[in-house]
This record gives C-alpha cells, sequence and structure tokens, in this order.
C-alpha cells in the first residue's frame, strides 16, 4: 500500500473533533483528526457531496470499479452510508493486470457481502485492450477511456441503473480542470461536474463522490477500513500529461494548503449544473443513443474491420 505519511500530525496534536490523540492532520482545513473521526470526517465528507448534488438516496447506484484505491473507497463508503449499491467491473483483459484488479474487486465485494457485474471487452468489443494497443498507441488512453464509458453507460442501462458513481477524487478533478482550462477546452470543462443528469434515457446520471477528497485521505481511508485494493499502474499508462498537472497543483498545495480546493470549489460555484443541449440520435447500426448517426463502439468496430484505427 501507498504511505500517507505526508499527514502525519505533529507531536502532542489532538482530534479536533473529540480531542483524543491525533493520527492525521489536515492542513487544509486546519484540521486534525484520531482515526475514528477521520473515518466519520470522510464519509461526512461523501454524504455532504451526495447533499449537495441532491442526489436520490433511494435510487440504487451502479460503483464502476478498476480494484483501486479510488473506486474500492468509494464502494465503501456509499455502502457505509447505506445506499444500495452494485459494483461494475469492466474487464480489459490485460495481462499481469486485470485478474489482479479483478481478485481485488472479487475479494472486495465478497468481504462487504455486495453484487458485482463484469463486463468483458472482447465480448464486448471483440478485442482486448492489448489488441487495440497494437494498433493504435498515439492518445490511447483517450480511446480506452471513451471505450469504457461507453460500455459502462450499456451495462447500467441493461441492469436499469439510473445512475452510475465513479471514482474521481479532488486531485483527479483539480488537475483536469486546470489543464482543461489551459488548453481552453470548455465542452469538457463543463462536463467536469461532480453530478451529470442522465441525457437520455439509456444513459446512467453521473457521479462522482470523492471530489471534496483528496488522494492522501482515500490512502488512509483504505488503510483504516483495510481495504485490499490493487496499487499497481495499468502498463498503457505511460505518457499521460495528467501527471503535469497533478505535480503543479502538489507544488502550489505544499506552499499554500487548500489550494488544490479552492481552486475546484471557485469553478463549481460559478458553475451550474450541466444541461444537456446536445440532440441524441440512435446509432444506426446498433440502436444505441448516440451523438452521431452511428455510435462510437460501432465506429471503433467498423475502423477495426477496415484496420484504420489510427483514424480515430
Ligand atoms: S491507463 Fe489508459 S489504457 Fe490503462 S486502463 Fe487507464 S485509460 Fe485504459
Ligand atoms: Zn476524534
Ligand atoms: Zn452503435
Amino acid at each position: 500500500m501507498e504511505n500517507s505519511s505526508k499527514y502525519l500530525p505533529h507531536e502532542g496534536a489532538k482530534c479536533s473533533r473529540c480531542r483524543e490523540k491525533a493520527s492525521i492532520c489536515l492542513p487544509a482545513h486546519r484540521a486534525c483528526f484520531c482515526q475514528e473521526c477521520f473515518v466519520h470526517y470522510f464519509e461526512n465528507a461523501v454524504e455532504r457531496g451526495i447533499k449537495k448534488m441532491k442526489l436520490d438516496r433511494q435510487k440504487p447506484l451502479m460503483v464502476a470499479v478498476s480494484g483501486g484505491k479510488d473506486s474500492l473507497a468509494t464502494w465503501q463508503a456509499l455502502h457505509e452510508l447505506g445506499l444500495n449499491t452494485k459494483g461494475l467491473y469492466i474487464n480489459l483483459q490485460i495481462d499481469e493486470f486485470s485478474p489482479k484488479s479483478r481478485e481485488a474487486v472479487q475479494k472486495f465485494a465478497q468481504e462487504q457481502g455486495l453484487d458485482w457485474s463484469e463486463s468483458v471487452l472482447k465480448t464486448e468489443l471483440g478485442y482486448t485492450i492489448p489488441e487495440l494497443h497494437q494498433k493504435r498507441q498515439k492518445k490511447f488512453c483517450s480511446l480506452c477511456g471513451r471505450i469504457k464509458r461507453q460500455l459502462i453507460n450499456r451495462v447500467a442501462a441493461r441492469e436499469n441503473f439510473q445512475t452510475v458513481a465513479t471514482g474521481h477524487n479532488l486531485d483527479d478533478e483539480a488537475s483536469r480542470l486546470l489543464g482543461n482550462l489551459i488548453d481552453d477546452r470548455q465542452d469538457f470543462v463543463k462536463k467536469q461536474y461532480p453530478f451529470l443528469p442522465s441525457p437520455h434515457p439509456s444513459i446512467p446520471a453521473k457521479f462522482k463522490p470523492l471530489y471534496r477528497l483528496e488522494k492522501k485521505e482515500i490512502l488512509y481511508y483504505c488503510e483504516l477500513k483495510n481495504i485490499q485494493y490493487l496499487n499497481q499502474k495499468c502498463p498503457f499508462s505511460k505518457g499521460a500529461t495528467s501527471k503535469y498537472f497533478n505535480q503543479t497543483l502538489e507544488f502550489l498545495e505544499d506552499k499554500m494548503p487548500g489550494t488544490k480546493r479552492n481552486f475546484l470549489y471557485s469553478y463549481l460555484k460559478k458553475e451550474k449544473k450541466l444541461v444537456y443541449e446536445e440532440p441524441f440520435n440512435t446509432c444506426r447500426e446498433c440502436g444505441e443513443p448516440s451523438y452521431m448517426d452511428i455510435c462510437g463502439i460501432c465506429r471503433l468496430k467498423n475502423s477495426l474491420s477496415r484496420d484504420d484505427i489510427k483514424k480515430l
């Protein structure tokens, strides 16, 4: 497991909530917590997100899980808060990686007595991620991300879930926002809101329960809850530029605690909830909803059969 030592408390620090001995200090909040109060703080941050985004707690939630710390912490916190959840694991069939991530999901679900579904890429698309990578390396993560989003939408619709929760955390969201603002990608900026309503009856709403929590806080929550996540990067993750934005924000956070949070929250205050304006078509090949005549998955399948995937 990764180390969360950056937030070790100073000698004699007391919990801001119960005045017992503190085990973690959060400079951005000017607060320290004992273990029990930290778990309360963490789950309360998720609860606040649920309330702020006006999520209907009675509706079942599908949680997209990869076996990593963020998605398993998301699932655990939602479960602890009493929401009715089911996991969804997309099996990308990456050697040495997917079997371990699948095992982490399976073990977690078993221990918690939770139900989960699996979507296997070869079955859905006819190709595995390594097979796709052999055909196209350029901007591969963006292609893989699009495929995962489409499969998540399809499985959720098939299983009648109206909302899908994902494990994006405050660090992911703040660095993505920085990247999108620098490149002036306004469309992407809008779609960063932590709750995106459903734009079509067959496309679920999206919710990011951990958008108020930092990576270090998630690591500590996993440690306290004994969540056995997979601490291994996908072998195709090399070259992602998001890490530079993340490092920049970490530098600022270190000098000025709370910077990441202020940056993201000031955008959320300004931005209204996203209302989809794009008209939806129905894919003329598979009948799924699509922005275009042919949906992303069918365009991908077609280009794979013509062997011109590089153009996608
Ligand atoms: S790192 Fe890239 S290729 Fe690997 S799972 Fe994530 S998006 Fe897909
Ligand atoms: Zn306490
Ligand atoms: Zn289609």
